[in-house]
């Protein structure tokens, strides 16, 4: 189980980006293909932006061509939480990091193998470092 964290929505504007808010926080998406980590391929660790976890690695990022980065499998299963989302009239799958409730994209079923998945993510829901 990963610890929670838990900031008020002062705390968290103030730790953010308003555009980092804008995504994590109140769920908006960046415009595809704008995004930092849409293209980078060097390894490396992803992490939540907003509370520092590492959602997901650089050896499971893959080229879906939709414009934000995507990667086929987490870090680990307890860094991401799913939730169902029905809004703008679709019935999709959102993903949030476990541990802060952060808004991070949605995860699909037309991913590469072995998976199948694809965790489609905004750059601003993300923090990467190089190994
Ligand atoms: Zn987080």
């Amino acid at each position: 189980m990963t610890d929670k964290v838990t900031r008020t929505e002062a705390e968290w504007r103030a730790l953010l980006s308003p555009e980092q808010y804008a995504v994590t926080r109140q769920k908006a998406t960046e415009r595809p293909f704008s995004g930092e980590y849409e293209r980078t391929w060097s390894p490396g660790t992803y992490h939540c932006v907003a509370c520092g976890q590492q959602l997901f690695e650089s050896d499971a990022k893959f080229d879906a061509g939709c414009g934000w980065p995507s990667f086929s499998v987490a870090a680990n299963p307890d860094a991401i939480a799913e939730e169902e989302d029905r809004s703008h009239f679709m019935r999709r799958v959102e993903v949030l990091c476990s541990a802060c409730d952060s808004h991070l994209g949605h995860v699909f079923d037309d991913g590469p193998a072995p998976t199948g998945l694809r965790y489609c993510i905004n750059s601003l829901s993300l923090k990467f470092r190089p190994k």
